[in-house]
């Protein structure tokens, strides 16, 4: 007998008979075709890209994302050959601590945009995927009606990599979406660290979103953010908050008289807005127009262009020292044993310092840093 229960005599409930457990994996798996991806030419990306078409788009932005050297060969290819069609967009930064409004921003934003016939592409800079290993920004169930339309491009954070890792795949992803026909650029960040000065060098104007009614407006806010921004605007100016939003928005007005003036002649604006009612959408667009029409006429817009341009250079080749340094085997090899002499106060860090850069010099042209 399988179950005392079953007994005849037994007075309780019965145990029936289970049924066989199906296999977790699928047994014909094994026997359907694997479907291969296609892969393309450099060419083939290209004229795809430039046709607008979406799926080659997407396809060549995982290029960029991947860390596979044959995958990169490939992506600079790619952005070599679309970089004559880039650059003219209008890309945006917009920034504000979780909770703020982004997603819930960018919906209505990109909605506004998109019904004044824009092509607007959604791009994010998360260094935090880093840890968590799935990008939350730009992430597509977040913005749920611009999502569904066809002239919307919504990407999340590349994930992988450090944060100046990160925001090159993004400014790469920038020249193919412009190449594409997209001619709105959102960048999203969280604006809580490091990333707003990734984002700020990649855009146009920088947007800060930020909330009222919280009792300490000014508070928690890095200086250093509010003097990037060319616009604060104030979320959730609705209901019961309209009145604190209004009061936010006076204070920051007058903490921004006491920045000094910046670079482009152009006086940061502040707004109030409610993303979730779709409230006051249309005010802070046109202060964004107005801002791209000032600094197109004095100047300024083609020079941080070019300014952002050297940034990147400087950046890449910081990196690709900083990568060639570390993933030299020489360094790789003798580096915890001279971590550990620090460490002991055995030897000076800048001496550990200089060691290690003579190993990796003279692993590579035979000279020591006396040399150069
Ligand atoms: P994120 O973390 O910055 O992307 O913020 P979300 O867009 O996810 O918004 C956080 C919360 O604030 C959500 O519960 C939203 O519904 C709410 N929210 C966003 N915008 C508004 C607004 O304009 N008014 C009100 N009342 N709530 C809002």
């Amino acid at each position: 007998m399988e179950h005392p229960e079953n007994d005849p005599n037994y007075k309780g409930l019965k145990v029936n008979k289970g049924i066989e457990m199906l296999p977790s994996v699928n047994p014909y798996l094994k026997s359907r075709k694997k479907v291969q991806r296609r892969h393309f030419t450099p060419d083939q990306y290209v004229e795809g890209i430039l046709k607008g078409d979406i799926t080659i788009l997407s396809q060549a932005v995982t290029l960029i994302e991947s860390s596979k050297h044959e995958h990169q060969v490939i992506a600079q290819q790619v952005i070599e050959k679309c970089l004559p069609y880039s650059g003219k967009s209008v890309r945006i930064g917009i920034t504000g601590v979780p909770g703020a409004g982004k997603s819930t921003s960018i919906d209505a934003f990109g909605m506004h945009l998109i019904k004044a016939g824009r092509k607007l592409a959604v791009l994010a800079i998360d260094p935090s995927s880093e840890r968590s290993k799935g990008s939350i920004l730009g992430d597509k169930t977040r913005m749920e009606d611009l999502s569904r339309e066809k002239n919307a491009f919504i990407r999340p954070s590349p994930s992988a990599g450090s944060l100046g890792g990160v925001a090159r795949k993004t400014r790469e992803t920038i020249i193919l979406c412009e190449a594409a026909g997209f001619d709105t650029i959102f960048v999203e960040t969280v604006g809580v660290g490091q990333s707003e000065t990734a984002v700020h060098s990649m855009v146009d104007f920088f947007l800060l979103i930020q909330l009222a009614g919280t009792g300490d407006e000014l508070q928690g806010i890095k200086r250093g953010i509010m003097e990037m921004a060319d616009g604060i605007i104030i979320n959730k100016a609705d209901g019961d908050n309209i009145d604190k939003a209004r009061l936010a928005m006076a204070q920051f007005k007058n903490a921004l008289h006491l920045f000094p003036p910046t670079d482009s002649g152009w006086t940061p604006q502040v707004l109030t807005y409610s993303g979730y009612y779709a409230l006051g959408i249309k005010e802070i667009w046109d202060m964004v127009y107005e801002y791209v029409t000032f600094t197109k006429k004095n100047g300024y817009f083609d020079h941080k262009r070019r300014e952002q341009s050297k940034y990147w250079m400087y950046e890449s080749i910081n990196e690709a020292l900083r990568d060639s340094f570390y993933n030299n085997p020489i360094v790789s090899a003798s580096l915890p044993d001279i971590e550990q002499q620090v460490l002991n106060s055995e030897i000076s860090s800048f001496i550990a310092a200089k060691q290690m850069l003579d190993m990796y010099l003279a692993s590579l042209i035979g000279n020591s840093t006396d040399d150069i």
